[in-house]
């Protein structure tokens, strides 16, 4: 939304959704869209001609790519699947298009991937404008052709966000999952964007490497040009460009006031327990996504890896990994924790995760298709290799293997068969590993945890995995920024769900913990403690605050708070009983959220 603040002449004020905390300052550095800008320069007169030549090559490969992909969409029996690319291939036959690429590139001399962005940045602005739902549509194709010739022109060196050298903020329309994998903390210092959620994998990611972030703007990247000055602030949610010295003061002060209360959280509460004051105990884990921040599960107190993100490892380098390479980044990660433990994920690919190679079989709905588990239960050997990997590195007795969108028994069982088959072939090759690995499942579907009494005999662990469990129970995508006002943690469905889930493992006697983002909310915490739950997995930088709000309440008041909320009526009704007793027991919470 854009607010216009008429005593301030020059700034700007936009609003979106703080989804990682804290402030930053710094110069903007504009991407029209992920990878468009990468690998653009300027060149000679003289050049143009080459620059045509490689155009035409990149022309040839990305025809034969979509062919390929449609032959094989056909081989699959995919349906219409496979003419939804003949749009794709209408802009690459546009003569128009070509020659307006060409034309750029002689006119502005910029190399062939500046004419191929300048080019695709017109038609996308001309078509988006057209009152015809039709044409719209084709934006996307006019998008998605220019990143497949811009990728073919490039090779795979088309990461911008890597080669940045100079800190920025970074302003884009989206970041992909894997674009913020690949993200140089010490150089991209804060982001903000027109589209995502709180629990969009990009903010999940931004919470991780701790940076702050403003997603759902709407069109800031429409708004700011690369080198505006912009001033973020995570935890309201607010973007300045161009914000006058009154505000930058203003700004300053608070960011330092908020620091110093949370570092003294970190440096008081490290090695206390999580322990509600009449002696509940509860394990305060990790969430990692990148070996890179162990450094931060150590330093903030976490007490374990609750949950390894592994496909991080994949999507930072958009390809499959071999068996010795996971091996060594799982085993770094376990001996450096251990004997701590370290819950390992297997594959999480799809969703709002897609590796770039698999661009060919995007599905209409991704968060409802072949992801996650399905993925790996559908192509065994990635599988097997990955839990090879796994069992490799957990010879030092701490490693726990989880696996993610479980949705029925069947799953679990097929997963458990495929685990002891590969233990069987380990044992044949006189491979080490730890015989008694322990497995357990996210729940974060509602089929899940409405059948999790008979998915509890399998496992020895669960822990529910919210961010999808409420996007699938409330039918409300966890990316889409246009219907997160509709994305309630605290939302009655849910709340039942989480408190059969925590009956059912319990009545099991096995452990549920949890794992979403939910779980780094410090109002929530009394709430899940009083449901009963055993463990909670953070962002680490949240650990400190989760930590102070177990210590506040009693286990009493807790499960007093537990029982009214399992009784209203409204996600809002919940959530004013939870500030309520964070207010009497932690209002220095109340500062920080
Ligand atoms: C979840 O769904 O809550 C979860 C932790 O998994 P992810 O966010 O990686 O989908
Ligand atoms: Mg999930």
């Amino acid at each position: 939304m854009y607010v216009a603040d008429p005593r301030r002449p020059g700034e700007t004020t936009l609003r979106g959704i703080g989804v990682s905390p804290g402030v930053a300052i710094g110069p903007a550095y504009l991407m029209l869209d992920t990878g468009f800008h990468a690998a653009e320069r300027r060149i000679a007169e003289g050049q143009a001609g080459e620059e045509i030549v490689r155009l035409e090559d990149a022309l040839i490969e990305t025809r034969q790519q979509i062919k390929a992909i449609q032959a094989n969409l056909d081989s699959n029996s995919a349906g219409g699947k496979a003419s939804i690319l003949d749009a794709h291939l209408m802009v690459l036959d546009d003569r128009a298009f070509i020659e307006e690429v060409i034309n750029t590139i002689r006119r502005d001399l910029v190399n062939a991937e500046g004419g191929v962005r300048k080019t695709a940045e017109r038609y996308v602005d001309i078509l988006a404008g057209v009152e015809d739902d039709y044409v719209r549509e084709r934006v996307a194709d006019v998008r998605d052709v220019a990143r497949r010739i811009m990728r073919n022109l490039s090779g795979r060196g088309t990461d911008l966000l890597e080669q940045l050298r100079h800190k920025h903020i970074i302003i884009a329309y989206d970041l992909a999952p894997s674009d913020t994998a690949s993200l140089r903390k010490d150089m991209a210092i804060a982001f903000a964007t027109d589209m995502g959620s709180p629990t969009s994998h990009t903010a999940v990611m931004a919470r991780a490497l701790e940076i702050p972030a403003v997603v759902a703007l709407h069109d800031i990247s429409r708004r700011v040009r690369t080198g505006d000055e912009v001033l973020i602030d995570g935890n309201r949610g607010v973007v300045i460009v161009n914000p006058t010295s009154e505000h930058l003061t203003e700004y300053g002060k608070m960011a330092e006031a908020r620091r110093t209360i949370s570092e003294g959280l970190t440096a008081s509460l490290r090695h206390a327990p999580a322990e509600t004051r009449d002696g509940r105990r509860v394990t305060l884990s990790a969430n990692l996504e990148q070996e890179e921040e162990l450094g931060a599960v150590l330093q903030y107190g976490a007490e374990g890896v609750g949950l390894f993100r592994s496909e991080y490892l994949f999507l930072s380098k958009n390809a499959l990994i071999g068996e010795d390479e996971q091996a060594a980044a799982y085993g770094r990660v376990a001996s450096r924790l251990a004997p701590a433990p370290v819950i390992i994920r297997t594959l999480d690919i799809g969703g709002d995760k897609l590796m770039r190679d698999a661009d060919g079989t995007r599905e209409a709905n991704p968060f409802l298709g072949c992801r996650s588990i399905r993925l790996s239960l559908r192509h065994v050997d990635v599988f097997k290799t990955q839990l090879r990997a796994i069992l490799r590195a957990s010879t030092r007795r701490n490693v726990k293997i989880m696996y993610p969108m479980i949705s029925n028994v069947g799953e679990v069982q097929r997963a458990n068969e495929i685990l002891e088959e590969t233990k069987g072939e380990m044992r044949a090759e006189g491979l080490d590993f730890d015989p008694a690995v322990e497995v357990g499942v996210m729940i974060e579907t509602p089929a899940a945890a409405l059948t999790s009494d008979c998915i509890a005999a399998h496992v020895k662990f669960f822990s529910l995995g919210t961010n999808d469990l409420i996007q699938y129970t409330i039918a409300v995508d966890r990316v889409n920024e246009r219907v997160a006002y509709l994305y309630e943690p605290t939302h009655p469905a849910v709340l039942r769900l989480i408190r059969h889930t925590v009956e059912a493992g319990h009545a099991q006697g096995i452990w549920v913990g949890l794992c979403g983002e939910m779980a780094a909310d410090p109002l929530m915490t009394p709430l899940l403690l009083g449901m009963g739950l055993d463990e909670f997995s953070v962002a680490p930088s949240a650990v400190p605050l989760v930590k102070d709000a177990v210590r506040a309440v009693t286990f009493a008041q807790a499960q007093a708070l537990a029982r009214t909320a399992l009784t209203c009526r409204t996600a809002a009704e919940v959530l004013g009983h939870c500030r309520d007793l964070t207010r009497e027991v932690a209002p220095e919470i109340l500062e920080l959220v």
